[in-house]
């Protein structure tokens, strides 16, 4: 199997695997408890916090673990809304897990940030926007899952640092693949394990110095932020991951190289069939993200067909593959609902040689030619009728 759905999830890294397995068999005591075993996991704990923080380029009592950047997304939003009646200014193409936790916090008071053409939040109209609004927070993620695009959240902490507003940049797609370590100019950052080599159900939430968010009922741990025994293996594993990949991400020729895999597959997609585009094409994208629009035939079908091929990509996120709404993600760059269903993401990781995009591009190519000679859309009609 050529797995190149690694924005959806990654599989656990021999390093963080070894890191678990270590602090489950040694560290499994509960931080909490008062002996001197516990005491050195909680030490364990707090070193680990520093650690992460460090990466981050922050100070270790800025850092609170989490189950992910859901639940990060989720306390930070609930927070902010009990203690403000502003508004929350969002990026229109946010993760379904901020769209969903501003539905719920910030009803009827979320406004979305203005794009320039590029489909970048416009920095020159930002300033504007938040002298208007005064909002409780501005929240715009680093890097999109769906397409890869990077949006320019170092300017946009800058300038609602300069503005007096808090910023959350959600960092889940950036963290692992590219240096993490300016993630501390920003007020809130929310991130996943899973999506750097992690184990899934971990994470962590940055917050300002001195900031006490509350809302989740529960026992003192976190500072009474995020009541609940630490989960120290995973805290451990997810540790040892991100620094492994930080590590790698500040390699500048193993990521050109990516880069250069990843223009050369879409070349070939693009020179292959006739009609395809690839999302955000002239944007600095993630290494390892690619959105392609085909001429023919549902996402669904493409999966499918590439599944038994024996290449696992996507239908975009994986929150919401599966399900039959266009991707608001799309919507926000312009692309109709049609264009939508027809977008398959491909999402590589650093194991992923050149090889398997050459065969994947080979991959796309052979369903291409299937799809037309069955009617491509007109049959999932009438397979779907
Ligand atoms: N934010 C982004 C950009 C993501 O890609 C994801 C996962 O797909 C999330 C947030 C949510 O992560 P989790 O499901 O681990 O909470």
């Amino acid at each position: 199997m050529a797995y190149f759905d690694h924005n959806a999830t990654t599989p656990l890294s021999a390093t963080a695997r070894a890191a678990w397995l270590h602090a489950a068999d040694e560290s499994w005591r509960n931080p909490s408890s008062l002996y001197r075993s516990a005491a050195r996991v909680r030490n364990l704990l707090e070193n680990a916090r520093a650690q992460v923080a460090t990466i981050l380029g922050a100070q270790p009592d800025r850092l609170i673990f989490t189950s992910g950047a859901t639940e990060g997304s989720t306390l930070l939003f609930q927070h902010l809304s009990s203690r403000s009646t502003q508004p929350l200014l969002l990026s229109p193409f946010e993760h379904p897990c901020g769209v969903a936790a501003a539905e719920r916090f910030f009803a009827g008071r979320t406004r979305h940030l203005e794009l320039d053409r590029g489909g970048l939040v416009d920095l020159e109209t930002l300033q504007s926007q938040i002298a208007k609004e005064r909002p409780a927070l501005v929240s715009v993620m680093a890097a999109n899952n769906e397409t890869g695009m990077i949006q320019p959240w170092k300017q946009v902490a800058e300038i609602c640092r300069k503005s007096g507003v808090p910023f959350h940049c959600d960092a889940s797609q950036w963290v692992g693949k590219l240096p993490a370590s300016d993630f501390g100019r920003c007020s809130f950052v929310t991130a996943s394990a899973h999506k750097f080599g992690g184990p899934k159900g971990t994470g962590f939430l940055l917050i300002p110095q001195g900031e006490n968010i509350r809302g989740q009922a529960g026992g003192e741990q976190e500072g009474g932020m995020r009541g609940g025994t630490e989960d120290y293996p995973s805290i451990a594993a997810m540790t040892a991951a991100l620094d492994e990949t930080d590590r790698t991400a500040q390699n500048l020729d193993a990521i050109a190289a990516r880069v250069d895999w990843r223009r050369r597959f879409e070349g070939e997609v693009l020179r292959r069939i006739s009609g395809a585009k690839v999302v955000g094409a002239g944007n600095d994208r993630l290494w390892n993200t690619v959105m392609v629009i085909l001429p023919t035939g549902r996402n669904d079908r493409w999966v499918t067909k590439l599944d038994r091929r024996s290449f696992e990509v996507s239908t975009g996120s994986a929150c919401s593959s599966g399900d039959e709404e266009p991707s608001h993600v799309l919507a926000a760059l312009g692309f109709s609902p049609d264009e939508s269903r027809r977008a398959i993401r491909v999402s590589s990781g650093w194991e992923t040689d050149e090889k398997a995009w050459q065969a994947l591009a080979d991959a796309i190519a052979e369903v291409h030619e299937e799809m037309r000679d069955d009617g491509g859309d007109a049959l999932t009609q009438v397979v779907r009728v």
